[in-house]
């Protein structure tokens, strides 16, 4: 695959004309990065994905990016809302995974309690593993509300408050969701997937803020060194994966009907504004509106048992959510393309959106700063928050890269850990995990991520989002 290097960080894929490719691909890495990256063949799948109709500007690949189904994981894709397409290949199977990170007014110095016994409640807390259902259990025409309403619905039922709500991308719900777009099969993995983890990737982590650096916005986002964190990452569970899997099914026989032609069948579409299109959309929604909810209980679950371990009114302990983020989801925005301004289907997968100061879709209390951009690294190093920056609309569609990206598949990874006990290892860091999967630590050692930090300097350098601080895990529970 040709790559042209254009500035420091920025790789171009020329248009290649016999391939289709209707734009150019972007990547931003270091040169490091691209190194591995041309191996994994992830290259021809940006490749591939600057072929779709309607596509604008370029095939975005953030440091992040490795090999998905489809698009990279990683990848950014940008198509008009009135000629492109849609596509569940740029969207992903966990329909809006995502992240959100939570503050206590307390300093880890101040905390009276160990570290195990916190992980070994929360871990008996917190429903966690492959297909596990948790204590809310939901029959059909309640599920619809939540589905209708996403964080919302979780927020009138006693999880959490209207504050949370400001703090949650698209106040954590989409309206364009529809109920009668979601098939029996997706409601039957969803009656009893509230409130619950998942496997593996996803986590629920104690943490604290190890380095500030940026001092000017950490102060006016009320964070300081040493503070107590919680950070849990989830989505749309069996939901959201059955939505997936019943639209590419329908999508393939929409390359037919429309003729449209793709190189690989995983990129499978439908133009936006098509029958097949909107269903998409109206139940793409829907499990995004799932994830929404599902975060937000857990959110709750966590921190009702943070205060029962520390022993400590909520008054004192006064949990705050700093920011809620989607990084696997399909959103429609507004951006000028020569000049015009035009609707655009903006999907990140596996990237997270990234909001400069002033935006118009930003709540009051980060208007003036910008959004915070949530990047987990690994259950081993370290976390970073940043900040939406002032390139972000120009070179990613206000996009960043989603968290370190893995360096090795699961199965490398447990090939290489070999009989390591890798939670014995993290114990002795002073980092307390427990996993329910009995490979889960192994596939999720910290060396088969990438170094977070390499990633964000890359979309810190271009000013996508600027760094605000590092955090440190304490306590992980995985799936
Ligand atoms: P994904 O959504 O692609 O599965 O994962 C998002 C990112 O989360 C990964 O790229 C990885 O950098 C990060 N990550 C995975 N496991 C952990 C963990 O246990 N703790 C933290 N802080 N980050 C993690
Ligand atoms: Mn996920
Ligand atoms: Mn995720």
């Amino acid at each position: 695959m040709k790559l042209v290097r254009k500035e420091k960080f920025i790789y171009e894929i020329p248009i290649d004309k016999e391939l289709g490719m209707r734009v150019p691909g972007l990547v931003f890495a270091s040169e490091d990065m691209i190194e591995s990256i041309e191996t994994e063949g992830v290259l021809q799948q940006v490749a591939n994905a600057a072929t779709l109709p309607g596509i604008q500007k370029a095939s975005i690949a953030m440091p992040d990016i490795h090999y998905g189904y489809g698009l990279p994981i990683g990848g950014v894709v940008a198509t008009d809302v009135d000629e492109g397409v849609i596509t569940p290949g740029g969207v992903g199977f966990d329909i809006n995974c995502g992240v959100r990170l939570i503050t206590f007014d307390i300093s880890i110095d101040d905390l009276n309690v160990d570290l195990e016994s916190l992980a070994k409640k929360l871990y008996r807390n917190i429903p966690c593993g492959v297909g596990e259902g948790g204590k809310i259990k939901v029959k059909k025409q309640e599920l619809k509300q939540v589905l209708k309403k996403g964080a919302r619905w979780a927020v009138e039922n006693g999880f959490g408050n209207e504050r949370d709500l400001e703090a949650t991308e698209s106040y954590g719900f989409l309206a364009s969701a529809d109920p009668e777009a979601v098939s029996n099969k997706a409601y039957e993995r969803g009656y009893d997937q509230l409130g619950t983890l998942g496997s593996g990737n996803h986590f629920v982590e104690i943490g604290c803020v190890e380095t500030i650096l940026n001092k000017d916005v950490a102060e006016k986002w009320g964070l300081f060194e040493k503070q107590l964190t919680l950070l849990i990452h989830t989505g749309s569970r069996g939901l959201g994966h059955q939505v997936c899997t019943d639209f590419l099914g329908i999508f393939e026989k929409s390359l037919l009907k429309y003729g449209i032609s793709v190189p690989d069948k995983q990129l499978a579409c439908a133009p936006v504004k098509s029958p097949e299109g909107n269903k998409y959309l109206a139940a793409l929604s829907c499990a995004a509106n799932f994830a929404w909810a599902n975060r937000q209980i857990l959110m709750h679950l966590s921190i009702e048992t943070i205060m029962e371990v520390l022993n400590i009114s909520r008054k004192l302990l006064n949990p705050r959510l700093v920011y809620d983020v989607a990084h696997n989801i399909v959103k429609f925005e507004r951006y000028e393309i020569d000049g015009k301004e035009r609707l655009l289907a903006v999907h990140r997968k596996g990237a997270t959106r990234a909001l400069p100061p002033n935006h118009e879709e930003l709540p009051d209390m980060y208007k003036d700063t910008g959004q915070p951009v949530i990047i987990p690294g690994d259950m081993g190093r370290y976390s970073y928050l940043l900040v939406g920056g002032k390139k972000a609309e120009e070179l990613s569609f206000n996009s960043a890269c989603h968290g370190a990206g893995r360096k090795l598949s699961r199965h490398k990874a447990i090939k290489m850990a070999q009989d390591r006990n890798i939670a014995e290892e993290l114990k002795l860091k002073g980092i307390f995990v427990i996993s329910r999967g009995k490979r889960t630590l192994k596939e999720e050692m910290p060396e088969a991520y990438k170094d977070v930090s390499d990633v964000v300097d890359v979309v810190d350098y271009l000013d996508i989002a600027k760094k605000v601080l590092k955090l440190r895990p304490l306590c992980v529970i995985k799936g």
